[in-house]
């Protein structure tokens, strides 16, 4: 029988710092969107494997909590410093999994490297407070960590999103199971293997690879304090009700359709460029992606020089590929129904083949105008460089196309009118807003996190607001009698 060498090792879970096989074996295939190669299999976990990482965790916490916080941000410079010396290691297997172009995978590792440096900081945002609040009587509040946690990730980000967790969650004092998209689980093995390098003590991070199955395990386990999912709507609903059903504290960040509303007195070559890049930048599988235009006004001559933008991003240059032969075909069906609706495709990324890359995923540059609100191009997230162009009379108007989304992870506003800016930010309904800004992403020490179905759970996910959810608060009221002390030298 031949033997198939995959140029990755089958992947294994990391459970107390080594490397382990899963209990049973079925392994899915992971592919390169990139060439549409093989180039590594991943194992189905079962409940069993997630028990054995829950307890290795669960070993670790005493010790991994008694470090002082300074100690543990130690470690953590330390791996920061190995992120860099590893970037281009790391931006490699992020391009290899996922189909982005190489700047966009090292973007996507410097955004890990801010995730980290914010962690670093943690001892100066995370003192106490005590007060004397009667004689003698001071209260007092520290904060703790939960335990053991869980963090569920997507295949976009396979490198940032599981920064937006592991550093935070750690240097607070928690130990923690990573599962990490079965559909891109390169990245998560490295940045275990550093940390461990960096000296993060075993069983403090673990991983598990899996799907469905997995999620569910984590959900139910009553070992698992809280719960951090990023994906979908559909499955953040699943994952939040179940973790909370099992008394879990759970944030939850699905999917997104943003609005980015252009006004007749915008800026044309940055609106143009702006729009383009938010709508295309990482083949449009990002959750800030711009993926509806509201065209208010007269701003025909912005949409013709964003055709021209779109018209120099170039598949398998400077646009990668999607993640998976199904999402191309999803992709290119939301665009013939569009079409097939009566919309009018500017610019068709239909059919798009890479020379030398034909077994490849790539969609090329799209942009649909006149979409109407009913069209399920105007309301699904389509996950791919599509742009709908939704046409408004007015920006009362503009602004009630964007409120009836369901989602609400981002919105921006496109002019130069500091009133007209002022009245979107206060009127969009969306969690991150950006005025000239195609992808409004908050940077350290700011928090990211949407609003309506874009985000379950009161905190968001990085920045302070993780704080909060990631530590429990102590308070402690104490009283010693000042006048009852011992003068031990008479
Ligand atoms: P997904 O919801 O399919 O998968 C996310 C995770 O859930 C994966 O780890 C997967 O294994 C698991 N999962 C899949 N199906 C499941 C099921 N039936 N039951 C339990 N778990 C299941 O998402 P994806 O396709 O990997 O990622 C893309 C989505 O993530 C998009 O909707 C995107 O907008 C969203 N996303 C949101 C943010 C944000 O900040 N709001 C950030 C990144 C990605």
């Amino acid at each position: 029988m031949e033997v198939q060498t995959l140029k990755y090792p089958a992947i294994r879970n990391y459970v107390a710092g080594q490397l382990t096989a899963a209990t049973q074996a079925p392994t899915l295939e992971v592919y390169s969107p990139l060439s549409g190669e093989l180039i590594s299999t991943v194992p189905l976990s079962t409940a069993a494997d997630l028990d054995a990482a829950v307890q290795a965790a669960k070993a670790a916490f005493p010790a991994w909590a008694a470090v002082p916080i300074k100690e543990k941000v130690q470690i953590f410079y330390r791996y920061k410093t190995l992120l860099e010396h590893h970037m281009h290691t790391l931006a490699g297997l992020v391009r290899e999994e996922n189909g982005k172009t190489y700047d966009e995978a090292r973007a996507e590792v410097e955004k890990a490297i801010e995730l980290t440096e914010f962690a670093c900081s943690m001892p100066q945002l995370i003192q106490g407070e005590i007060l004397e609040v009667s004689k003698g009587v001071e209260c007092r509040i520290e904060r703790k960590p939960l335990g053991v946690v869980a963090s569920i990730a997507p295949f976009n980000f396979p490198n940032m999103v599981p920064h937006w967790t592991i550093p935070n969650a750690l240097v607070l004092g928690n130990c923690l199971v990573l599962k990490p998209s079965e559909q891109v689980p390169l990245s998560a093995i490295k940045i275990a293997e550093l940390l461990k390098e960096a000296g993060l003590p075993n069983g403090v991070l673990n991983i598990v690879n899996g799907d469905r199955e997995i999620v569910e395990a984590i959900c139910d386990h009553p070992d698992i304090q809280a719960v951090s999912f990023v994906g979908s709507t559909k499955i953040a609903k699943v994952v939040y009700r179940r973790a909370t059903a099992n008394l879990k504290r759970c944030v939850a960040l699905g999917g997104a359709k943003n609005h980015l509303l252009v006004l007749p007195d915008a800026q044309p070559e940055m609106t143009a460029s702006n729009v383009a890049a938010s709508m295309s930048g990482c083949a449009g599988q990002r959750c800030m992606a711009g993926s509806t235009m509201v065209a208010v006004g007269g701003v025909d001559h912005i949409i013709s020089k964003l055709v021209e933008e779109a018209k120099k991003i170039v598949p398998g240059q400077n646009l990668g590929s999607v993640i998976s032969r199904e999402a191309k075909a999803r992709i290119e069906q939301h665009i013939t129904d569009a079409e097939a609706a009566g919309a009018t495709i500017l610019l068709d990324g239909r059919n798009t083949q890479v020379p030398g890359h034909e077994a490849g995923y790539y969609v090329g540059p799209t942009v649909i105008d006149h979409v109407t609100p009913d069209m399920a191009i105007a309301k699904e997230e389509v996950f791919g460089p599509v742009l709908a162009i939704l046409r408004a009379k007015t920006l009362d108007e503009g602004i009630a196309l964007e409120n009836a989304s369901n989602y609400g992870n981002a919105a921006a506003v496109f002019t130069q009118s500091g009133s007209h800016a002022r009245y979107v930010m206060e009127h969009a309904s969306a969690g991150m807003i950006g005025v000239n800004i195609g992808v409004p992403v908050p940077r350290e020490p700011f928090s990211f996190g949407g609003w309506n179905e874009s985000k379950f759970g009161a905190c968001d996910i990085t920045g302070k607001s993780s704080i909060e959810f990631w530590t429990q608060l102590k308070k402690t009221t104490t009283k010693w009698n000042p006048e009852s002390r011992t003068n031990w030298m008479s």
